[in-house]
């Protein structure tokens, strides 16, 4: 197992199968381009449950992604994808950044879901960029590419509005990522979790990582609610028994 890229919140290991990796999830947990980070003994396991779970149920709504399976508390085994240096920010109810850019109160219902992109890179604090700068200046996309990214998106995201809404959950945005496999094909990569989506209980309590960014109460008290609430709502897709991560 070599390790092939670390992030801030999970690391990619070779295994010895081509075009076949291992997600480690991490503890660690960083907030305003790693500005803030503190580390959540647990967060690591919960995140790699949640994420295996929304996987698989995206699955089951015909939603192709790098995911294989979960191996362990901490790992899935993904297929190996060129990650397409966007991410695609979908959101139907204004917060966050969004909010803050625009002057508007988080909240606000929106008529539909609106899609931006983010140029991935740290070094640049993930900058808002348009179709023109990711085709034509920056290159890292064609014009077919973002559409098809675009495409993916709503769909994920609208199945991904039902199956939170079925565990008591709305969804107020999230962040995806996609990769190109050997063959060409566009595929959902990265992670689903309350890292990267925005869930509010029905009295508007959050949960998800900005209890963490806010300082709203304890991180991971949160994430195994949604965790929980999850399992209860879609027990077909939950994960037993997990073995430690070997050494
Ligand atoms: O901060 P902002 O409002 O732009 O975030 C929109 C959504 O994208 C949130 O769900 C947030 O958790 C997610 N996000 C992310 N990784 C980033 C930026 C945003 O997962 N680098």
């Amino acid at each position: 197992m070599e390790k092939l890229y670390e992030g801030k919140a999970k690391i990619l290991y070779t295994t010895d199968t081509p075009h076949v990796l291992i997600q480690r999830f991490k503890d660690a947990t960083t907030a305003f381009n790693a500005q803030k980070q503190e580390d959540f003994a647990g967060k690591g396991e919960l995140n790699n449950r949640i994420a295996g779970m929304v996987f698989r149920y995206l699955e089951s709504e015909g939603v192709t992604s790098h995911y294989l399976d979960t191996i362990n508390k901490r790992d899935m085994r993904v297929r190996r994808v060129d990650i397409i240096p966007v991410e695609v920010i979908v959101r139907s109810i204004v917060a966050g950044s969004l909010a803050t850019r625009l002057g508007l109160e988080e909240g606000i219902q929106l008529a539909q879901p609106i899609i931006e992109f983010s140029y991935k890179s740290d070094a640049l604090g993930d900058p808002l960029i348009n179709d023109d700068h990711a085709v034509h200046v920056l290159k890292i996309a064609t014009t077919e590419q973002l559409r098809e990214l675009r495409r993916q998106a709503l769909l994920v995201f609208q199945a991904l509005k039902k199956m939170w809404a079925k565990a008591d959950l709305t969804l107020v945005d999230c962040k995806l990522e996609f990769g190109t496999t050997v063959d060409g094909q566009i595929v959902l990569a990265d992670e689903i979790s309350p890292d990267t989506q925005r869930l509010w209980s029905k009295d508007g309590e959050r949960m998800d990582k900005d209890v963490f960014r806010r300082d709203l109460g304890d991180l991971v008290e949160t994430y195994q609610q949604v965790h929980d609430k999850l399992a209860a709502a879609w027990p077909k897709f939950t994960i037993g028994e997990l073995a430690d991560v070997p050494h």
